[in-house]
């Protein structure tokens, strides 16, 4: 029987949340969101979703952790012999989505090296753990503040890196983890470290919504697709579709948006009055702005991109006194951050249009 997924098109509200999943899907570099709200907002709903909606992709058939058959370089070992002989064939799946359990063992996560084998035959025998299956995909972690420390650095890293790396009594393995990490936190349930947060690169907070209208709406669709869950999805099927391509272009397109030394100077303007810590808030508002101009199809970065970006980066990295404060809201962010932005000294920045980029590209719109 086919497990039908609420569409993620049909979500109401939650504009940040979506918005923050759509740009981490186009850039997975951009480095994962922690949303954090009450229980029963729909954030496990979202994440879920965004999983279903994104395209089916190819994989070196056998592979344990679904190798791409077109990027040699984030191949596993095996993979890249495979490459070296052109012997691949190719299969496809979904995009991998796993909610990771609370009760995880770090082994479960990173997976065993079996030390007995290796003693007996001399290879390597690797038994795979959640970090290999969801390998080019979606990592879901509720709430994260209620895992071991030593667990959530092991994620963290792992994401960073894009690579698993275990090391048991003078062996090692190494494969490839990129993913998506989502991770999920009731505030009222504690907090994480403050080393800890900063190293997702969005946080959004989700409440419940207060319009009317909104709410209306999410009942109806929650009741209508729990009724007949087909019907539903058919009805939301040409939504879905426009958004996974979008998606797709948008991806197709990352490598060609151009951002000026202007533009760094802007994200650095803004950084810095805010008191971040450190500089990964720069790096992040830069790669979620390329998103989110490739996204809208451009391929240049406007001091709006730039601001919308920064209300996704800056929530949790806004120090004031002891640890963050929560309550700094995305709104008085985006308006602090339009002055600025709107303010930024000229003198300071280099003026002349140097774009950089990793392609070079015309500076226009696109057309299609
Ligand atoms: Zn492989």
């Amino acid at each position: 029987m086919k497990q039908f997924i609420f569409p993620f098109t049909a979500i109401v509200g939650q504009e940040q949340m979506k918005l923050s999943l759509v740009l981490n899907a186009i850039d997975p570099k951009i480095g994962g969101v922690l949303v954090k709200g009450e229980r029963g907002t729909a954030k496990s709903t979202a994440a879920r979703a965004l999983a279903d909606l994104l395209p089916s992709q190819a994989v070196i058939s056998g592979c344990k952790f679904g190798c791409s058959p077109d990027d040699p370089v984030h191949a596993c070992d095996e993979c890249k012999e495979l490459f070296s002989k052109q012997e691949l064939s190719v299969s496809y799946r979904k995009t991998p989505f796993i909610n990771l359990p609370v009760s995880s063992t770090e082994d479960r996560i990173v997976g065993t090296l079996d030390f007995e084998k290796a003693l007996t035959d001399g290879k390597k025998h690797f038994e795979p753990g959640l970090l290999a299956q969801v390998n080019r995909g979606i990592l879901y972690v509720d709430e994260v503040n209620l895992l071991e420390d030593h667990i959530v650095d092991t994620l963290l890293d792992a994401a960073a890196m894009g690579v698993n790396h275990i090391e048991r009594e003078g062996i090692s393995f190494t494969h490839p983890a990129r993913f998506i990490m989502i991770g999920t936190m009731n505030p009222e349930e504690g907090d994480l470290r403050p080393q800890l947060l900063d190293r997702f690169a969005h946080s959004v907070t989700i409440s419940g919504v207060p319009d009317a209208e909104e709410r209306v709406q999410i009942i109806q669709r929650s009741i209508a697709f729990e009724d007949d869950p087909e019907k539903f999805c058919t009805q939301f099927e040409e939504k879905q579709q426009n958004l996974a391509e979008k998606i797709s272009e948008a991806q197709k397109n990352l490598p060609k948006v151009a951002y000026s030394e202007k533009d760094l100077y802007a994200i650095a303007e803004l950084t810095s009055a805010f008191h971040t810590e450190g500089h990964r808030a720069d790096i992040v508002i830069l790669k979620t702005a390329r998103a989110l101009a490739a996204f809208e199809n451009r391929f240049f970065i406007t001091d709006e991109d730039i601001k919308r970006s920064a209300e996704l980066t800056l929530p949790h990295r806004i120090i004031s006194g002891h640890g963050t404060d929560d309550n700094v809201s995305v709104d008085e962010i985006g308006k602090k951050a339009a002055q600025i932005l709107a303010e930024k000294p000229k003198s300071s920045a280099n003026t002349k249009d140097d774009s950089i980029t990793d392609e070079s590209t015309d500076k226009k719109k696109l057309t299609n």
